[in-house]
């Protein structure tokens, strides 16, 4: 980068955190750090949009002005105009860097003055891996019955069952192996186990996405709230889309088959810190809650919990690869990661193998070709589409009826430490308002607070602010409503051949579940005793102790809520169903069009499950194992 456009990112960064005067009595090293003296701006990546918008600023003197005229203009410029986007980006970008990003002693310096205790436990020495291949060659040739693209929830389950059943499996996987041995319980390192290296947008910014990338995918990065698809779902899922043993005990056979192998239970789980005051609210408004079942081993210790979306150093969390993934590989299943499958490879009608790109360590790639009559997609809800897009195949309905369980986050600031980055991540759930709006609505759910999330998420107007709004974070609770979706969205291919997601808060019923989730949680809020209500709106919807509260929740109600929230459950965009105008694959999860591919993963779900998603996708996931084998049964 030229030297002048250097000195317009530090004078950005610099303006996003800057070095301030500390307010009486608060302390002044804390205030004084700016974002040059953490190192941020040699960590920014400059992609053509950023250079743009730096040019951009310079034209305006951005580098010579002022700390409030460049505050004023970086603050315009996020609300209007041109460089919208990318000035939200980098904001995110160096105020998740200033709260996260580690020095030489593996501490970031700001975390002291908020409170944060940083990683509590170092990693074992040991890494117990799950053995894979490193194929040379270019191209690669590789061969077996079943070909499994992804390793997530859905993936590892096919896998295991089929392996279990002799049959060769070949599972290839885009993202790398972390063991326990890797996790450091730092936020800096997420990026690595995440799609797209973390949070993302959908096309227009109207909502995030968050996916795991990994050997075992979402499984080794999720929340482990482990939650049974309700009834009435069920008994959608087979009157309307024909899956009609869903209702039924076979499928109950599949659940418990998935619980017992991930140990799912309640009796480990203790309810964490910022689940306290929530309960407190629910108890308060006689709203019903129940305790989380989490899939956990039986030595499950709180104390280390708080960095379990960076994985668990402890090994309790019982993701795919400590359990069906060792199965399969117990079973024989082999295992090339580091590799992106393009697309299927499709003769006379029929699965034929797949066709992807190896990264080697040395950062060289090479094509990889599989030779497999059956093909199980199961990358993922925003992946698997991409894959039958790019392939021609699926169908009508490929990449379409996408639902993402949209989050909106209300947080309550409590006059007593809260610490709600610590203890379980999960531990609490209402479902007082499932189903509270025709037949959506949402769960009220409590969140761990991620120092890095809500730095990059706070409203910024100026650097000062945002530094006092960070020290308050120890005293704060996050809790969202996860919304079932009634509406849905797409997947579709960018001109580069990459998933472009598209949504917009466009359904009635959604926009409403939208809005009562924000006036239902701030409800919560106040009758658990907060002092102050915030949300993710830009500019931020504030509630302060003494202001009134009935014409906040009219606010609330009033406000759009399109790019507010954010989605950690991708499905249904290349479901199931006995209509192949509308499904991409028939009630057991092959295509309608091709012979031999599966649907293996949440892309698979007829609609929103209303819950959180993972046992569920395990559970139809095991069952198309079953239909793949030839049985209908489910013991
Ligand atoms: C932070 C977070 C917390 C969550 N918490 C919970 C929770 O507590 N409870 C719950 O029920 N759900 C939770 N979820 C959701 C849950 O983890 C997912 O719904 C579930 O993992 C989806 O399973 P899947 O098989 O569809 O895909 P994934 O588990 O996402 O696996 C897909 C895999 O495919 C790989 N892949 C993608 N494209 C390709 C390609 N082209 N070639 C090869 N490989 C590819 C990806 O790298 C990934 O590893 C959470 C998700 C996130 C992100």
């Amino acid at each position: 980068m030229i030297a002048d456009r250097l000195d317009t990112l530090a004078a950005v960064c610099d303006t996003y955190l800057p070095s301030v005067e500390a307010p009486a009595g608060e302390p002044a090293a804390f205030y004084a750090r700016s974002a040059s003296d953490l190192g941020i701006p040699g960590r920014i990546t400059v992609d053509t949009a950023t250079r743009d918008l730096l040019d951009a600023l310079e034209e305006q003197g951005f580098t010579a002005a002022t700390l409030a005229e460049r505050t004023a203009l970086l603050r315009r410029w996020a609300l209007h105009g041109p460089h919208t986007r990318t000035v939200n980006d980098l904001r995110a970008t160096v105020l998740g860097a200033g709260y996260s990003v580690p020095d030489a002693d593996g501490r970031n310096p700001n975390w002291p003055d908020i409170g944060y205790p940083g990683p509590v436990t170092a990693p074992p020495p040991t890494a117990h891996l799950i053995e894979t291949i490193e194929p040379a060659g270019d191209p690669v040739r590789l061969a077996a019955d079943v070909c499994v693209v992804g390793s997530g929830a859905g993936g590892s389950v096919i896998a295991a069952e089929l392996a279990a059943r002799g049959r060769s499996v070949l599972v290839i996987e885009a993202g790398r192996q972390w063991s326990e041995a890797d996790f450091r319980q730092l936020e800096h390192d997420m990026p690595g186990m995440y799609l797209r290296g973390g949070q993302f947008a959908a096309e227009d910014g109207t909502i995030g996405l968050l996916a795991g990338s990994a050997l075992g995918g979402g499984t080794v990065i999720n929340s482990m709230v482990c939650l049974d698809p309700p009834a009435g779902v069920r008994a959608a899922w087979a009157s309307d889309h024909g899956l009609t043993d869903v209702p039924t005990a076979a499928f109950d056979a599949h659940l418990d088959a998935v619980r017992t192998r991930l140990n799912v239970n309640t009796e480990r789980t203790v309810v964490a810190p910022a689940a306290e005051p929530m309960v407190d609210g629910l108890d308060k408004l006689g709203l019903d809650w129940e305790m989380i079942a989490r899939n956990c081993s039986d030595d499950d210790d709180p104390a280390f919990c708080g960095f379990c979306n960076a994985g668990c150093q402890q090994g309790a969390k019982q993701s795919t690869t400590r359990t069906y993934l060792l199965d399969a590989a117990r079973d024989g299943a082999r295992f090339l990661l580091h590799t992106t499958v393009e697309r299927v490879r499709v003769q006379n009608g029929a699965a034929a193998g797949v066709i992807g790109t190896m990264t080697r360590p040395d950062g060289s790639t090479a094509r990889v070709v599989v030779d497999a009559p059956e093909v199980v997609l199961a990358a993922g809800g925003i992946e698997t589409p991409a894959v039958l897009l790019r392939s021609g195949i699926g169908g009508p309905a490929a990449g379409k009826h996408l639902r993402l369980h949209p989050a909106y986050f209300v947080n309550g600031v409590y006059d007593r430490e809260i610490h709600a980055w610590s203890g379980q991540i999960q531990t609490v759930v209402s479902f007082a308002f499932q189903g509270s709006v025709a037949d959506a609505g949402f769960l009220v759910e409590h969140v761990t607070l991620s120092p890095k999330a809500w730095a990059a998420q706070l409203d910024w107007t100026d650097g000062a602010a945002h530094k006092r709004e960070m020290r308050k974070l120890s005293r704060v609770a996050p809790w969202h409503g996860v919304a079932h979706d009634h509406g849905s969205g797409e997947v579709a291919l960018g001109p580069d051949g990459t998933a472009v997601v598209r949504w917009r808060l466009a359904d009635p019923v959604d926009r409403e579940v939208a809005t009562r989730a924000h006036v239902e949680l701030a409800r919560l809020h106040r009758a658990a005793g907060a002092e102050e209500i915030y949300t993710f709106h830009s500019p931020e919807l504030r509630w302060r102790s003494g202001e009134d509260f009935e014409a906040y929740l009219g606010a609330l109600a009033n406000a759009e809520h399109e790019g507010v929230p954010a989605s950690a459950h991708q499905l249904g965009s290349a479901r199931m169903g006995d209509d192949p105008t509308t499904s991409v694959a028939d009630t057991y999860g092959q295509l309608h069009d091709v012979r031999g591919v599966w649907i293996g993963d949440a892309a698979a779900m007829p609609t929103s499950p209303a819950v959180n998603p993972m046992i569920t996708t395990m559970a139809l996931a095991r069952r198309t194992a079953y239909a793949m084998a030839g049985e209908t049964g489910s013991s």
